[in-house]
């Protein structure tokens, strides 16, 4: 059983290390941002709920939040853990997450807190959003989601790291060093 949080700021490289260690480690890989984009691209209710916020960068207010990742956390495929990526993002979605958590026995096993300099932050954003044309992959939405990211997500870190599960993981390098320097941290925690 594997309970796994990614945390870290927009561009730390999250989604694509995650898809890797949900291989290697057979865990679903949750990407709350991923479930927004594709409900915004289905024209759901959700999707119409929240493209304004995803467009410009700010967070999805907690209820819808919490409300989506804890009945994806319900379905079968979770029952042999999963690995989070971008959520909890507020310490409200944390407490939520950890009440649901204990009630069903249990808590989160490790907290992989993924950290890159600012500069390449912006550097990477710049680039996937000239590759990939994400919407919020534009400088002024690049520089609100880090302020973000600093007021309302980097209180999350603490809370884990209070909790003594926060493994902080240098984000810089090649793809392939980073996925080791976070597969050892996971190991390491067995
Ligand atoms: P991401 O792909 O994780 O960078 O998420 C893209 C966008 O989806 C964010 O900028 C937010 O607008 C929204 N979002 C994703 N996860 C959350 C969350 N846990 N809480 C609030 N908003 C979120």
């Amino acid at each position: 059983m594997k309970r796994i949080i990614f945390i870290g700021p927009p561009g730390a490289g999250k989604g694509t290390q995650a898809a890797r260690i949900k291989d290697s480690y057979s865990i679903p890989w949750i990407s709350t941002g991923d479930m927004f984009r594709d409900a915004i691209r289905g024209g759901t209710p959700m999707g119409l709920q929240a493209k304004a916020y995803v467009d410009s960068g700010a967070l999805v207010p907690d209820e819808i939040v919490v409300g989506l990742t804890l009945e994806r956390l319900a379905q079968p495929d979770c029952d042999k853990g999963f690995l989070l990526d971008g959520f909890p993002r507020t310490v409200v979605q944390a407490d939520a997450l950890h009440h649901e958590l204990e009630e069903r026995g249990g808590g989160i096993d490790l907290v992989v807190h993924l950290m890159v300099d600012e500069d390449e932050l912006v550097e990477r954003l710049l680039e996937r959003g000239r590759i990939e044309g994400r919407a919020d992959d534009t400088e002024a939405t690049i520089r609100h989601r880090l302020e973000v990211y600093d007021e309302e997500t980097r209180p999350v870190v603490g809370y884990y790291r209070r909790a003594g599960i926060c493994a902080d993981v240098d984000g810089s390098g090649d793809l392939d060093t980073v996925f080791a320097r976070i597969s050892d941290a996971i190991d390491s925690g067995e």
